[in-house]
């Protein structure tokens, strides 16, 4: 038997005339995380979203599209013609259900009569409804005030629909439908934070990492490599740019006071991301940074750093404690990842005093002695672009 599930798209329905363009590009969305499951067809007509699906393939279809950015929740449906034994019976499947897989002790019946021309009032149909349920399921009886399971019944132009449960989905924002912007991402567990909650918000994201070859390890690459994988599996596809920064880093070393390393460092990443992020057309960087975690995130150190940019660089963190970030991490996968130990290249070169307030004079005084414009140059020359699509549970 076919089943349908109801789609629910909170914010998207505020958006007025760009609606239809959102709408493409969540059910394009949809159509590549739902890649491989037999029988599945996404229709979309009358300001509702609904997917059919076979009765074997619903709860894998459910568990997918639970992941899909913009979709708030869903409910598996049960679609009838305009006749009360067939509503009738719909209902008894949906308690019967309720009453085995969740214990369901008490209920109530929702109607809504979209339908004005159906022959039955609202509450009288709820009401008869109500008294088969009644005689057809045993163990259950009727709450109308906190009811352990509510059975809505929507009665439309052409049909019926009944279902019980609402599933949360993770809400959102298609991805696709705020533009294109670059992550800086590290093996830490703060930038795919930051990066998955820009895919939330609709960016699509490119990441791009710095890499200190052979200071660092090729399993320390591998390790980001799969936090960008994590990624594609939330949004679809992530473009990944390894930036070679081994010469950049060795050139700060030698020509720059130690206490400031860490700040340079920092403004010549945003320069080298900035320039990636030219030729790639995106339109801003995103950073794990939080304020007043590390010595390198006081406002002080994000004024100088930021000071070599006019790109818009977002911080989705900055107000997030680390406790926070963590629960986070856990939630979409990336913890376990972002945990193993493998140095990323700026662990590698923390000096033992880094400044906390740095001050911009004594910044641009210090680069002086390093050959900006060529190491940017040739850094974006030597960056390696890798793409990761969707694994989407195979
Ligand atoms: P994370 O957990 O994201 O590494 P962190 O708390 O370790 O963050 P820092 O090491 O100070 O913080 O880095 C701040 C931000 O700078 C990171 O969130 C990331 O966006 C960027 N960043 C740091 N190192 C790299 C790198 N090797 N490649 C790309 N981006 C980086
Ligand atoms: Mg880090």
């Amino acid at each position: 038997m076919t089943q349908h599930i109801i789609v629910r798209y909170g914010e998207i329905s505020l958006k007025g005339k760009n609606r239809a363009e959102f709408e493409r590009i969540l059910v394009r969305n949809m159509k590549q995380k739902l890649a491989g499951c037999k029988g599945v067809r996404i229709h979309h007509t009358g300001g509702r979203m609904m997917v059919e699906s076979d009765e074997t393939q619903v709860s894998n279809v459910l568990s997918r599209l639970q992941n899909v950015f913009g979709i708030v929740s869903l409910s598996p449906a049960k679609v009838t013609g305009l006749d009360v034994d067939q509503m009738s019976t719909a209902v008894v499947d949906t308690l019967s259900d309720a009453v085995k897989v969740d214990h369901a002790r008490t209920f109530k019946i929702e109607v809504r009569r979209a339908n004005k021309r159906f022959p039955m009032q609202s509450l009288e149909l709820a009401r008869v409804l109500g008294g088969r349920a009644l005689q057809a399921v045993s163990d259950i009886t009727v709450d109308v005030h906190h009811p352990d399971i509510t059975v809505f019944v929507e009665v439309r132009d052409q049909e019926a629909m009944v279902y019980g449960t609402k599933v949360p989905a993770v809400g959102g924002m298609p991805v696709g439908s705020a533009g294109r912007v670059g992550l800086l991402l590290s093996g830490g567990i703060d930038s795919p934070v930051a990066g998955w909650l820009a895919m939330k918000r609709g960016a699509e994201v490119e990441a791009i990492h710095f890499h200190s070859y052979p200071f660092t390890s090729e399993r320390a690459l591998q390790k980001v490599e799969d936090l960008a994988q994590i990624l594609a599996d939330w949004g679809g596809r992530v473009h990944m740019h390894t930036v070679h920064f081994t010469d950049v880093q060795t050139e700060i070393r030698k020509h720059c006071p130690d206490s400031l390393g860490i700040t340079i460092m920092r403004r010549m990443m945003l320069r080298i991301a900035e320039e990636i992020g030219r030729r790639r057309k995106l339109l801003a960087l995103v950073t794990g940074e939080s304020l007043g975690q590390v010595a390198s995130q006081t406002l002080e150190s994000m004024h100088v750093i930021n000071a070599v940019t006019r790109w818009p660089v977002l911080r989705p963190l900055v107000a997030e404690d680390k406790v926070d970030i963590m629960r986070r991490a856990r939630q979409i996968g990336t913890y376990e990842t972002s945990i193993l130990p493998y140095e990323d290249c700026c662990t590698l070169f923390v000096p033992k005093n880094p400044a906390t307030r740095p001050k911009l004079a004594e910044v641009e005084e210090a680069e002086r002695a390093l050959a900006v414009e060529r190491l940017v140059a040739e850094a974006v020359e030597r960056t390696e672009m890798k793409t990761f699509t969707a694994r989407n549970g195979e």
